[in-house]
């Protein structure tokens, strides 16, 4: 497990976080609400216990979007750039939306949501 410190920021900055290791689980996530959220084949989230994250700036900027129950699912977003920003899900860990990190995880993802994967994104072409 790492327990290297990691810095994130949304677009524009305003919203900006802090979280430190040991690291115990980055999740791929190809299910359909991760994809919407993301707009992208896959969310790529880090989570971390309360005592691990720290805000440092911007934690009043933020929107939060959650589905009706019994769904436990949602959204925060930056309020100015739109940008994913973490949030605390419902059973208490924090979910951080790993590609506005500033520096490399040093953690090695989990794919998820096998049954929902995502053929139109592995078959990838390399431009030449
Ligand atoms: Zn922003
Ligand atoms: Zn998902």
């Amino acid at each position: 497990m790492s327990i290297k410190t990691l810095n994130g920021e949304c677009l524009c900055g305003i919203v900006s976080w802090q979280m430190k290791g040991p690291y115990e689980f980055f999740g791929m996530c190809q299910c359909s609400r991760c994809r919407k959220v993301t707009g992208a084949a896959f969310a790529a989230n880090l989570f971390v216990k309360p005592e691990q994250f720290l805000w440092r700036s911007g934690e009043n900027k933020r929107g939060e979007y959650t589905l009706p129950l019994p769904n436990t699912f949602g959204n925060a977003f930056c309020n100015k750039c739109g940008s994913r920003v973490p949030r605390q899900t419902a059973k208490g860990w924090m979910l951080l939306p790993l590609g506005s990190t500033m520096e490399a995880p040093n953690i090695s993802p989990t794919l998820v949501q096998l049954e929902d994967h995502t053929e139109w994104f592995t078959k990838l072409n390399e431009i030449v």
